[in-house]
């Protein structure tokens, strides 16, 4: 999912639209805008794009000086407009706003307890649970929503908007990103990537640090953390494989530049004599170009897509996604006929793309395909908001690189290591921090509760 907020700004909503259209990327099931003024909260949402959902109309009609918004990605609580954000809760002491990107880990132990104590849920979304214990905490407002925060574990990213106020939360471990920025009037903007501060001309203040709480009130923006439990520096790796778009920069590091590296490093670790190098659009463009700078083989546009169809992956069902691959890319035969081919693509998940891809590309003549993955094989589930795939789904789970090899068709095929990958974001010195590298490793950064899995 993607989050969007803008505080203290006459055309609020018009720019929380452009923000959430610049992360549409990550999530097309569903899009919302929550603005406030005068003592109220209202709110529009449907299922669908951004531009599915909002026309200028709409958005004229959305008077506020505060919004936030969200794109929907269904992870936990699966599909439907129940689930779709932000969610708006009305209280006798005023209304609140939350939308969250990521995922809660214990969620349904906390929503048994909540249930048991009375509190009746209306979607089966994860982030109802943050507005129940806000409101059965005690005190002021931050330390309520502290009190709340510190009974969550896993991955989120949230923006709470209420009539005078904003609070940013980032989750202790850093899973999700989550960036501020400031408008040229002074108004603060928060956004999961800073892709989204670029479009509405925002300057890029920080990241909101794992384990803080920002609030802006009036023109004053307040930091602390929200708990005291240990905090980590373990942003989620796939959000630089995969995830974000490239000119995003999370944790200061660019995107684009660490899919590069990856691409270079895929070529020191499997390199393979061949005559072009692809990458299978969009988001294994970068690696393939790192890739061909590092081995001198020429990159070439051997795939073209349709721009006109969303991503793949996110499509709930496996026919949904098995027919967006087919109307997506196509093979350019005057390229990669007589060829021999070396096709980077930034991950296998259920290896529908590249099983897909490499007949395209042979039945447009290619003669060999190399396949260069520039992530490790993933093999455990993520339980932190990125993919919704179970063990059994995760191809390399189920077969060694050798046996995948022979499933999609190719002619080799090698992926990355988490070493190389590590290297790969972290080029910098002066970068200490640590990444999540779960789903390749299972050294999962919070405890699974009741999603622990089988692994045999
Ligand atoms: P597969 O087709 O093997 O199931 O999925 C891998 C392909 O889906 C890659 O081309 C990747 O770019 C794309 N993809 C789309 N969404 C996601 C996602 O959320 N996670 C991962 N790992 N890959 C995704
Ligand atoms: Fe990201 Fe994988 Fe960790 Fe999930 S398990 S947060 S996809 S690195
Ligand atoms: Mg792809």
């Amino acid at each position: 999912c993607g989050v969007f907020g803008v505080f203290q700004h006459p055309s609020a909503a018009k720019l929380c639209y452009y923000g959430l259209h610049a992360l549409q990327h990550r999530g097309q099931e569903g899009a919302g805008i929550l603005v406030a003024n005068d003592h109220k909260l209202s709110i529009h949402k449907g299922e669908g794009l951004v531009t599915e959902v909002f026309n200028s109309e709409k958005i004229n009609q959305m008077n506020g000086i505060h919004a936030i918004g969200h794109v929907r990605y269904s992870t936990a609580g699966g599909g439907g407009i129940m689930n779709v954000q932000p969610l708006l809760f009305r209280t006798m002491a005023g209304d609140m706003g939350i939308c969250h990107n990521g995922n809660i880990v214990n969620a349904n132990v906390l929503k048994e307890k909540l249930e048991e104590q009375g509190s009746i849920f209306s979607s089966s979304s994860d982030t109802e649970i943050l507005g129940h214990l806000i409101k059965r905490a005690k005190g002021h407002m931050i330390d309520r929503i502290c009190m709340a925060l510190e009974q969550l574990d896993g991955a989120f990213a949230f923006l709470i908007l209420l009539e005078d106020r904003l609070y940013a939360v980032r989750d202790r471990y850093g899973l999700r990103p989550l960036a501020i920025g400031q408008l040229p009037n002074g108004a603060y903007v928060f956004a999961s990537e800073t892709c989204a501060l670029d479009i509405v001309g925002a300057k890029f203040l920080r990241d909101v640090e794992p384990g803080e709480i920002v609030r802006v009130k009036g023109n004053q923006l307040l930091s602390r953390l929200y708990t005291k439990q240990p905090i980590h520096d373990k942003i989620c790796a796939m959000e630089y494989v995969y995830f974000s778009r490239p000119d995003s920069i999370l944790d200061g590091i660019n995107v684009h530049t660490t899919r590069k590296n990856a691409g270079k490093q895929l070529y020191l670790e499997s390199p393979v004599d061949a005559d072009i190098v692809i990458g299978v659009p969009d988001s294994s463009i970068s690696a393939a170009i790192g890739y061909s700078e590092a081995s001198h083989i020429p990159y070439e546009m051997g795939l073209t897509k349709n721009k006109y169809v969303g991503r793949t992956f996110i499509q709930p069902t496996q026919e949904l996604r098995d027919q967006g691959v087919r109307m997506k890319l196509s093979a350019v035969s005057s390229i990669v006929n007589q060829k021999r081919v070396i096709m980077i693509d930034d991950s296998i998940v259920r290896g529908t793309t590249s099983r897909r891809i490499i007949k395209l590309l042979k039945e447009a003549g290619a003669i060999e395909v190399h396949v260069r993955i520039a992530s490790p094989a993933i093999k455990y589930p993520c339980f932190y908001g990125v993919d919704t795939s179970t063990l059994d789904e995760l191809i390399s789970h189920k077969m060694t690189t050798q046996e995948l090899c022979e499933y999609i068709g190719a002619d080799s095929l090698a992926f990355i290591s988490e070493e190389g990958l590590k290297k790969s974001i972290h080029f910098k010195k002066e970068h200490t921090c640590d990444l999540c590298m779960a789903c390749f490793n299972k050294q999962y950064v919070t405890p699974l509760y009741d999603n622990d899995f089988q692994d045999d």
